[in-house]
């Protein structure tokens, strides 16, 4: 069974609720429509090669640390060929797993790891489907400005989210971008008790890949 890998690497997770911990990254190749605007990673959508699952695992086996990061693209594209074999093969050697994920494919019934669900409102709308909000562990959200970040508070409040379990952080590829739109998103988060989450390899090494 193969699965459709763009990279791994390892490096300190740059955003959502495990911040700052050291983990090793899966990115699997490939997404779905519609397709982000303001992609950062828009290399996974047809830069990729194919990798058996002992392949992968024993690229894992090269770096230290027993958290692993599983994202994308889309990751759950791949569930059923070959990702779930994946997944049980890492728990099996005592990874610890965390899913990022749109949701735009929906969400597997996934045993034994975290799903952070980053909901995408693209032209206009929401792509994420019920069942994937309700099999979410906690939801990441990006905010360009004001009118994005009320959007992101409707859509909390009309699905009910737990807002201690939302984390919203700046737009921005760059450096640049990401501090334009830093004190924006603090003072929102701040005022309606979610919490705030930077970019921080962004921040940090800018566009680099594989940081
Ligand atoms: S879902 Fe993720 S990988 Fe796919 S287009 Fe949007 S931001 Fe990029």
């Amino acid at each position: 069974m193969k699965l459709v890998i763009t990279e791994i690497f390892h490096s300190l997770q740059g955003e959502g609720p495990m911040l700052g911990t050291p983990s090793i990254f899966i990115r699997l190749g490939g997404c779905i429509e519609p397709l982000c605007p303001w992609c950062d990673t828009p290399y996974a959508w047809h830069e990729f090669r194919e990798m058996g699952i002992d392949e992968i695992l024993l690229e894992v086996g090269r770096y230290p640390g027993r958290d692993v990061v599983i994202t994308g693209g889309e990751p759950f594209l791949q569930w059923e060929s070959g990702l779930k074999g994946l997944h049980d093969a890492l728990v099996n050697r005592g990874y610890r797993l965390c899913y990022e994920t749109s949701g735009k494919a929906g969400i597997p019934e996934v045993q034994g790891a975290a799903i952070v669900l980053s909901p995408k409102h693209i032209d206009g709308s929401w792509h994420c489907s019920a069942q994937a909000l309700q099999r979410a562990d906690c939801y990441k959200f990006v905010a360009d400005d004001l009118p994005s970040l009320r959007e992101i508070d409707a859509f909390v409040r009309v699905h009910a989210l737990d807002a201690e379990r939302v984390f919203i952080m700046p737009m921005g590829a760059t450096r640049e971008e990401q501090l334009q739109r830093m004190e924006t998103v603090f003072a929102f988060c701040r005022d309606h008790g979610y919490h705030m989450t930077p970019r921080l390899h962004v921040l940090v090494f800018g566009q680099r890949r594989g940081v």
